[in-house]
């Protein structure tokens, strides 16, 4: 059982995806939400060699610059055949204009590259990184992970970022064409869906009522 988060929390991202994601994790636990955005904070380099060294530099510096709890969430795609690859480096494969469109087709191309064309060879999975901090200095980081594999072309428009060629195992239809609801697949309809969610699921037991 860890520190309990009640009252107000910074959420320390300034993707509006995962902002939109979060506050939809949040809403039935009653906790209240301010964006990193609407503080006007800055959004610190992320200098991490992994996603939960990424996830503790935004939320501490978030809980630092506004004297609240801030949660902050790292992710991404890792996929096998690049060697992990996009990795950290999820959102700069998408550059200054954040064209997830053109990240795609980058990941497509790498794994065309290396004639990786069953389903076998094109197996992936989003990582989140999900980290607590509170003013005082406290953190707590969860961990969650979804398998699956990268189809094209890119399917759906629902979701953010790689969400349309990503298919979890089990599932025929892309992220890109889940609902938020199917995507999160939180209790009572699932044990948790995405890597987002299932981070979230034990944030929630340790630090939520
Ligand atoms: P960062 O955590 O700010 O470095 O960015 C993570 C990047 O990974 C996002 O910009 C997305 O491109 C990608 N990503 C993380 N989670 C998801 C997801 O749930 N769906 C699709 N893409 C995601």
């Amino acid at each position: 059982m860890g520190r309990k988060l009640t009252g107000k929390v910074v959420i320390a991202t300034h993707n509006p995806g995962k902002l939109k994601e979060m506050r939809e994790l949040l809403r039935p636990h009653g906790i209240e939400t301010i964006s990193a955005g609407d503080l006007g904070l800055d959004e610190p380099i992320e200098t991490g060699t992994s996603f939960a060294e990424n996830a503790k530099l935004k939320a501490a510096a978030a809980a630092n610059a506004s004297h609240l709890p801030a949660l902050a969430d790292d992710s991404g795609l890792t996929v096998e055949a690049l060697g992990g690859e996009p990795g950290i480096y999820s959102a700069r494969w998408a550059g200054e204009k954040k064209d997830f469109a053109h990240a795609m087709k980058t990941v497509e191309e790498k794994l065309k590259l290396k004639k990786a064309t069953t389903p076998e060879r094109r197996r992936g999975a989003f990582i989140a990184a999900l980290c607590l901090a509170w003013p005082d200095g406290e953190i707590a980081t969860f961990e969650g992970r979804v398998d699956g594999r990268i189809v094209w072309p890119p399917r759906g428009d629902q979701g953010f970022g790689y969400d349309p060629i990503f298919l979890a195992d089990g599932f025929n239809r892309t992220f890109g064409e889940m609902s938020a609801e199917e995507k999160h697949g939180l209790p009572p309809r699932g044990e948790g869906l995405s890597h987002r969610a299932r981070a979230f699921l034990k944030l929630a037991e340790s630090c939520l009522d």
